[in-house]
C-alpha cells in the first residue's frame, strides 16, 4: 500500500504570527484524522522556526519550498539543506512550476537540488506538469516523461514524492478532470524504477473536490496551494473521506 501524502504549499503567504494563528485552528481539527496519512506544511523560510516549535508532537511535518545544492558559500538569497534539517524540516518542494517559470529553474538545477536534498536526509517533493499550450498541442505525455527523465538522473527513488501539477490548473480554479489526472499519474508511475513512489495531484484542489480526487487509484495525495492557507479548508482536505 502506498502512503497517502497531503501537503500544503503556502507559497509567499503568512507572517509568523499568521502561521501560529493558523495552527490554533488547524491542529485541533486533526484529532480524528485517520492513520496512515502524512500531512506536510511547506511554508516560507521565515515561518519554519516558529512552526517547528509548534508542530512538535503533532501529526504535521514541516517542509520548505526550495533548497540550494551547495552546502554553503557565496550564494546570496539561498538556503542549504543542512540549514533546513537543523530546524526540523523533513520535506522540500523542488521544481515547482512557479520556480521554473519566474526564477529560471531548469531540469538541471532541479536535479542538483534533488540530490542535495536527499543527501542531507530531506524528502523532496518534485513537481512536474504541462502548460495549457503544451496540453492543447497534445504534448503532455512527452513533456512530463522528458521532465522525469532529466530531473531523476541518479536520484534515489525510495526517498521521493512526486507531484503532477498541470500548470493551467494551478491557482485558476480549473481542476484537471480527476480521471485524466489519474491517467497521467499512471503513465508517470510506469516510467519510474520504483512504482511505490507516492505521486500527488496538485492544481485547484479544494474541499469540494478532494474526495473525488483521492478516490482515484493512482493518486496518492495532493499538493494544495490556495486551499491550504485557511485552517478549516485544509483540515477538510486532510480529513478526506
Ligand atoms: P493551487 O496551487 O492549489 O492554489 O492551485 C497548487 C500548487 O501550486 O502547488
Amino acid at each position: 500500500m502506498r502512503k497517502k501524502v497531503i501537503a500544503g504549499n503556502w507559497k509567499m503567504f503568512k507572517t509568523q504570527a499568521e502561521s501560529e494563528d493558523f495552527l490554533k485552528g488547524f491542529l485541533p481539527a486533526l484529532e480524528d484524522t485517520p492513520s496512515g496519512r502524512e500531512v506536510i506544511l511547506c511554508v516560507p523560510f521565515t515561518d519554519l522556526n516558529a512552526l517547528s516549535r509548534n508542530l512538535h508532537g503533532s501529526l504535521v511535518q514541516l517542509g520548505a519550498q526550495n533548497v540550494h545544492w551547495e552546502t554553503q558559500g557565496a550564494y546570496t538569497g539561498e538556503i542549504s539543506a543542512e540549514m533546513l534539517t537543523e530546524i526540523g524540516v523533513r520535506y522540500v518542494i523542488i521544481g515547482h512550476s512557479e520556480r521554473r517559470q519566474f526564477f529560471g529553474e531548469t531540469d538541471e538545477t532541479v536535479n542538483l537540488r534533488l540530490k542535495a536534498a536527499q543527501k542531507n536526509g530531506l524528502t523532496p517533493i518534485l513537481c512536474v506538469g504541462e502548460t495549457k499550450q503544451q496540453r492543447d498541442a497534445g504534448e503532455t505525455e512527452t513533456l512530463i516523461s522528458m521532465q522525469l527523465n532529466k530531473d531523476l538522473v541518479d536520484i534515489n527513488q525510495s526517498n521521493l514524492i512526486i507531484a503532477y501539477e498541470p500548470i493551467w490548473a494551478i491557482g485558476t480554479g480549473e481542476t484537471c478532470e480527476t480521471k485524466e489526472a489519474n491517467r497521467v499519474i499512471g503513465l508517470m508511475r510506469s516510467q519510474l524504477k520504483n512504482p511505490d513512489v507516492p505521486i500527488q495531484y496538485g492544481g485547484s484542489v479544494k474541499p469540494s473536490n478532494i474526495d473525488e480526487i483521492m478516490a482515484q487509484p493512482e493518486i496518492d495525495g495532493v499538493l494544495v496551494g490556495g486551499a491550504s492557507l485557511e485552517a478549516d479548508s485544509f483540515a477538510r482536505i486532510v480529513n478526506y473521506q
